[in-house]
C-alpha cells in the first residue's frame, strides 16, 4: 500500500473514529466511547409499560416477554385509544446518550448512526424481538425543509441501518411531513399531541401491512401516536415503534 494510501486511510480513520471519547473527551482508540462512559448507558428493563415503556408492576418478566401480546400497560396509558401495537425504548435518555443524541441530532455528527443503531440492534436481539413478518422499516419523517438544512433525517439513518441489520425493506416514502410545525422542545404534553396533530401523510395503501416505525426520543409519545394513527388509516395492521432513547417522566428532550 502506498504511503498516501495509507495516510489518506489514517486520516479517514479518524474521522470515522476520533480518538477523544464523545462524552468525558479522554482519549481512546478506535471507539466513540470510552469503556467508562460507555457502561454507564442505561439500558431499559422490562416490566415496562408496551405503550409508553414506563416501568410498571406486574409479573416479573420471562424469556420471550417482549413478544406477549398481553403484556400490561402502566395506569396512564390504560383506556387511551392506542394506534401502535407497542413501543419499545432501548435506554434511558440520561448522559452519556444525551450529549451524543445532541450531536447526531443538531451538530452534523451524522455517522453516530453507526454505533447508536448497533446499540438498538443489539439490544432488540438481546430482548428476542421476533422481527420476521414486518414489511417494512419506516422511521418517523421530518419536514423537507428541516431535511435541507440539517443535511439528513437521524431517524432515518437509524432506520436505515437497523433495516440492513435485521433484512427487512426500508421505507422513507411512507410517510411524509407535510406542514412545517414549531419544534416540540418546549411544549408540555397537551400542546406537543396538539402541534402534532394532521401535520403527517401517508402517500400508500397500506392494506394489512406490518410496519416497524422508528424514532430517536420517547417524550409524550404524541409524535408516534400521530404517524401510527396515519398508517392505520392507510391500512397498516400492526405497528411496532422502536425508539433509542426514552425521556424520564415529564421530561422534556431537546
Ligand atoms: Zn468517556
Ligand atoms: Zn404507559
Amino acid at each position: 500500500m502506498s504511503s498516501v494510501l495509507k495516510g489518506y486511510l489514517k486520516a479517514a480513520k479518524n474521522i470515522f473514529f476520533p480518538s477523544l471519547c464523545f462524552s468525558c473527551e479522554k482519549k481512546i482508540s478506535g471507539e466513540y466511547l470510552c469503556p467508562k462512559c460507555k457502561e454507564k448507558i442505561e439500558f431499559l428493563h422490562p416490566p415496562l409499560c408496551r405503550f409508553c415503556s414506563n416501568p410498571i408492576n406486574p409479573a416479573p418478566a420471562r424469556r420471550g416477554w417482549i413478544n406477549n401480546n398481553e403484556v400490561g400497560r402502566c395506569e396512564e396509558c390504560l383506556g387511551k385509544p392506542l394506534t401502535y401495537q407497542r413501543v419499545i425504548c432501548v435506554t434511558a435518555y440520561k448522559e452519556p446518550l444525551v450529549g451524543l443524541i445532541h450531536l447526531f441530532k443538531y451538530k452534523n455528527y451524522d455517522y453516530l448512526a453507526g454505533p447508536l443503531s448497533l446499540l438498538m440492534a443489539n439490544y432488540l436481539t438481546t430482548i428476542e424481538l421476533n422481527l420476521s413478518g414486518y414489511h417494512f422499516i419506516v422511521p418517523v419523517p421530518i419536514h423537507p425543509y428541516t431535511l435541507k438544512t440539517r443535511g439528513y433525517n437521524q431517524t432515518a439513518l437509524l432506520g436505515k441501518n437497523l433495516a440492513n441489520y435485521f433484512k427487512i425493506p426500508f421505507r422513507d416514502d411512507i410517510i411524509v411531513e407535510r406542514i412545517y410545525k414549531k419544534s416540540q422542545t418546549n411544549l408540555n404534553k397537551q400542546e406537543r399531541e396538539k402541534n402534532i396533530k394532521g401535520v403527517f401523510t401517508a402517500k400508500k395503501n397500506l392494506k394489512d401491512r406490518r410496519i416497524i416505525l422508528i424514532d430517536d426520543i420517547f417524550t409524550t409519545g404524541a409524535t408516534l401516536r400521530e404517524c401510527a394513527s396515519v398508517l392505520k388509516n392507510n391500512g397498516a395492521s400492526n405497528i411496532t415503534a422502536i425508539t433509542l432513547s426514552k425521556t424520564p417522566e415529564h421530561h422534556n428532550a431537546n
